[in-house]
This record gives structure tokens, sequence and C-alpha cells, in this order.
């Protein structure tokens, strides 16, 4: 059985959600009160494969919301109680979505394996990243050169390039062999870490990279106040919107510039759940995100392990096995839409 911790992506869609679901005491609660709310399973589903193989799964909402980021300890008592119930609910693999991978490697949640009376088993555990980074390079390889951009002769900068999946990102992209790799991160030290183990690579600001990158594959979180001069872009620039929240179609909105929601894959066909319509997915039926669709494609392989776990330990071969597996099972990268790559 696989398992999904997700969140709203606001506290006001996560009211207007309870709103819906007839939960009207928490539609009208204030934020403390959302804070002291346990998480809850919320789903049960049924998925098949490709290949035929029926496996079940739960979605829990951790009744987290981003507005309680800066509460670290209910951040962290979030995150933990959603793994509990996750674990009790003898669920054997479980993603980390959205934020609650992050909170979990930012506040060393390793440290914390007793929970009430129950003792996290982190192999039950996965960050879905090896999936994201593999999803988000097919991304790139599918898509720039409808664009006309051939990556031989690309310049591709990462933006969160020092990170779990923007590392994998950047070793993936060296192997394929672009023309050449713009590192971007706020601290410089990890981003000269990664450049000696490269070997290659160029450290530059998020301004300078803009200006001379044809693919941009953003693998931060960015903040709401982040403005991009579309004018200065490379055009065309395919820019692949891996971070979450994904808020960057309006940020580079601009004729030649062309903005694809990254780590985002589609099934093979309509799953019966309603845990997607709240992430704004143009199909979700079918449509999820990689690192969830991580947790179903250990499932159908049998691997009940924390196969993504710990920062900056994607190696190319993991990333290989799943994106063969993700294949297999019926998950697809999601790509430009046709009229969209014909535009400009
Ligand atoms: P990490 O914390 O490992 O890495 C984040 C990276 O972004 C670091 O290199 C960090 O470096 C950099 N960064 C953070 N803020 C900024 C900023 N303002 N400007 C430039 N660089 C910045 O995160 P992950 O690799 O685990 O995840 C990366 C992103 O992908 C997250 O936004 C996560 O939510 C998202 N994600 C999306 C998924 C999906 O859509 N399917 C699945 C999983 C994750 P520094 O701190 O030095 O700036």
């Amino acid at each position: 059985m696989f398992g999904l911790i997700g969140h709203s992506t606001s506290f006001e869609e996560a009211r207007a959600k309870a709103r819906s679901l007839g939960y009207d005491e928490y539609a009208d609660g204030d934020l403390d009160m959302w804070c002291a709310a346990p998480p809850q399973l919320v789903e049960k589903v049924q998925v098949t494969s490709r290949t035929g193989k029926t496996i079940q799964g739960a979605y829990i909402d951790s009744v987290f919301v981003p507005e309680m980021l800066r509460r670290f300890k209910t951040a962290k008592r979030k995150v933990l109680k959603a793994m509990e119930l996750a674990q009790r609910s003898g669920i054997d693999i479980t993603a980390l979505g959205g934020f609650t991978s992050i909170i979990f490697e930012d506040m060393n949640l390793l440290r914390e394996e007793r929970v009430s009376a129950v003792q996290l088993d982190w192999q039950r555990f996965t960050t879905g990243n090896t999936h994201t980074a593999w999803v988000v390079c097919q991304q790139v390889e599918e898509n720039a050169p409808k664009l006309g951009i051939d990556l031989a002769q690309a310049r591709v900068a990462v933006v969160g390039a020092s990170g779990d999946i923007g590392s994998a990102v950047c070793r993936w992209m060296q192997r394929r062999g672009v023309g050449e790799l713009l590192l971007v991160a706020r601290r410089p030290q990890p981003l000269v870490d990664l450049q000696t183990s490269l070997g290659e690579g160029r450290i530059l600001d998020l301004d300078e990279a803009l200006r001379e990158a044809d693919v941009v594959v953003w693998v931060a979180s960015l903040p709401q106040s982040l403005q991009i001069d579309t004018a200065s872009l490379r055009k065309p620039c395919l820019m692949i919107d891996g971070g979450y929240p994904k808020n960057l179609d309006s940020k580079a909105a601009a004729d030649g510039v062309h903005v694809l929601k990254g780590g985002i894959v589609e099934f093979w066909q309509d799953i019966g759940w309603q845990m997607m319509e709240v992430a704004e997915m143009a199909k979700p039926q079918r449509q999820m995100f990689a690192c969830f669709a991580e947790a179903m494609i250990l499932d159908f392989e049998d691997i009940h392990t924390n196969f993504s776990w710990g920062r900056n330990n994607i190696t190319l071969a993991l990333m290989d096995q799943i994106g063969e597996a993700s294949r297999r099972h019926g998950f697809q990268a999601l790509g430009l839409e046709p009229a969209t790559s014909q535009a400009h």
C-alpha cells in the first residue's frame, strides 16, 4: 500500500476545501485552530498500472498550510504526526509531498524518531525527489528541441542547483551533454562544492543567469515577491517550473518564453480520486506531482524502502531505475501544449 502526505497551498484554500467537505467548524476557524488540528486520512484509492498490477493507496492531509512555515514547532509537529498516521495506517511506502520533505530535512527531523508511542520507521518514507529530478530532466530533453533549442549548444541554468533535486538535475545534464551549466543558489559554498564535484558549471547570480540561459530549471521555493525582467530573457527560452508552489507562469509571461509546470506527470488512465483537484492540475484525474508518483511506482515495484532520502544522495543509476519503472507503469512527464510550442 502506498501513501501520499500533502497539504493545501494556502490557508484560504484549505478553509474553502473544509467548507466544501462540510467541515464548517474548520472553515470558520482561525490559524491557531488549524495549528492544533491533527492530520487526516482523507481518501483511499485503487490504482492499476499499465502492466495490469493493481495497488491500494491513501492520501493524508497533514493539515499544514504554508502560512505555518515560520511556526517551526507547529510545522515540525504537523509533518511528524502525518508520518505517524501513515505508519499506524499500515502504509508501506509514503511520499512526503509539498513542503513536508523540506521541513523534514531542514528541521533535521531524523532525530525525532518517536512520535507519541510510535517509533517511526524511516524505511517507510520517501521524499520522491529521485523521480522528480528524472521527470524535470525529461521535460527539458523532450521540450527544448520542440522550441528549436539544441541542448548540445544550450546554456542550462539550474536555480537551486545545490539542492537535492537541483544537484541531481546538474549531474544528469552533465551526462547528457549540454552547452554549459549555469549554477544558481543563494549560498556560495554549496555551489562551489557542486562545481568542484562536477568539474564544470559557472556560478552566477539569478539575474545574470536569466540573461544568458536558453533553458531555466527552477528547483527552489522562490519568494512571491520575485520579479523577472522578461525583456532581458533570451528568446526562445524554456522554463521548467519545478519549485513549489508553482508561480512562474505569470511572472515570466512573454512572447518566446515557454513556462512548463515542472515535476508533474500524467498517468495513462483516470484515477478515481479527489486529491489533485486542489493542486490546480489541468487534468486532476490523471496528473500529479512526481514525488507522489514515486510512492506509487515503488509500490508497483514492491520496493518498500526509503528510495529517496537525505540530501544530495540521488545517483544517475537511481534516476535511470525510477525512470524506467515510471514509463513501464504508465507515467508520462507533462509537456508543452502543441499550440503553445508552435505559437512563437
Ligand atoms: P532543497 O532544500 O534540497 O534545495 C533547495 C535549493 O534552492 C538549494 O540549492 C537552495 O540553496 C536554493 N534556493 C532556495 N531559495 C532560493 C532563492 N530564493 N534563490 C535561489 N536559490 C534558492 O530542496 P529540494 O531539492 O528538495 O526541492 C526543491 C524544490 O522542488 C522545492 O521548492 C520543492 O518544494 C520542490 N519540489 C517539487 C516537487 C514537484 O513539483 N513534484 C516534488 C518535490 C519537491 P540556497 O539555500 O543556498 O539558496
